[in-house]
């Protein structure tokens, strides 16, 4: 077994990769590819950059020239379920392609992957809830060592929660009130928005490997997206995500 890490986010592939051993690295497409262990599993651990295209392009490569059989993508995302907040963890259960739409063909329907027959790529239900422990344990037990109280102070973070659901990704950095209710209208149980996950859900789809999505709510893919960026990812996202990813790498059997 190989498990192949792609992240959205530099500084959490600093911190992940801080934690593994016998790392050897490989430039290729002008991706860094670094492979090694964490917690006794072989690893290819990998920034995607942004896109469904480069997402895709790096975990293909992840499959073809490193061997990974399954694939976990983290990141951050806009949060469009009103009940999320700026730190809240959400999980991905099924990935849509929000920018996909091919519907004027007869009988395909709306975000259909061409020839593909389907439009959502569900994960399985136990790697979902391995994933959603493994966030809820680093909460509980991480994220006041981990993060400085100033720092959640600053993003309005107190007791972040982990939600599991849909995630919506397409080739646009989503900042509008319209859009967002679009895309409610339209997918049921859609969580939050991001760039890449449903991309890479696609290619484990067609390898026939396991994909896990996790993704921090940074904004609220509307008008008013106050934050400070960069700050964000560094000092709260970036913890996030490769706490939840250490801790599920922890348990994996
Ligand atoms: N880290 C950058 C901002 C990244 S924006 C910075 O420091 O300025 C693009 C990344 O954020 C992508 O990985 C995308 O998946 C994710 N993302 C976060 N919020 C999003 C939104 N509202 N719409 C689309 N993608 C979003």
């Amino acid at each position: 077994m190989k498990i192949g890490i792609l992240g959205a986010m530099d500084e959490e592939i600093n911190l992940l990769g801080k934690q593994m051993t016998n790392c050897t690295l490989e430039e290729r497409g002008k991706r860094e590819y670094i492979n090694g262990q964490l917690f006794g599993h072989d690893v290819c651990l990998v920034f995607s950059r942004w896109g469904k295209v480069a997402a895709s392009s790096t975990a293909t490569t992840l499959i073809e020239r490193y061997g990974v059989d399954q694939l976990i993508f983290t990141g951050v995302a806009g949060g469009v379920d009103p009940s999320l907040n700026i730190g809240d963890i959400v999980i991905a259960d099924t990935l849509i392609q929000h920018d996909m739409d091919v519907s004027f063909l007869p009988q395909m329907k709306e975000f259909e992957i061409p020839l593909l027959g389907r439009a959502d790529f569900p994960v399985g239900k136990k790697e979902v809830q391995k994933a959603v422990a493994a966030a809820e344990s680093w909460l509980q037990d991480n994220l006041r060592e981990e993060v400085a109280p100033e720092t959640l102070e600053e993003f309005g973070i107190d007791m972040p929660k982990v939600v599991c659901g849909t995630i919506a990704s397409g080739d646009q950095f989503i900042s509008s009130d319209e859009k967002v209710q679009y895309l409610r209208e339209k997918i049921p149980n859609l969580r939050c928005v991001e760039m890449e996950g449903a991309a890479v859900a696609q290619v484990a789809y067609e390898y026939d490997i396991p994909c896990l999505v996790l993704r921090t709510v940074s904004d609220k893919a509307n008008d008013d997206a106050v934050i400070d960026f960069p700050r964000f990812i560094t000092s709260v996202a970036s913890c996030f995500t490769c706490g939840s990813v250490l801790r599920l790498l922890e348990r994996w059997e």
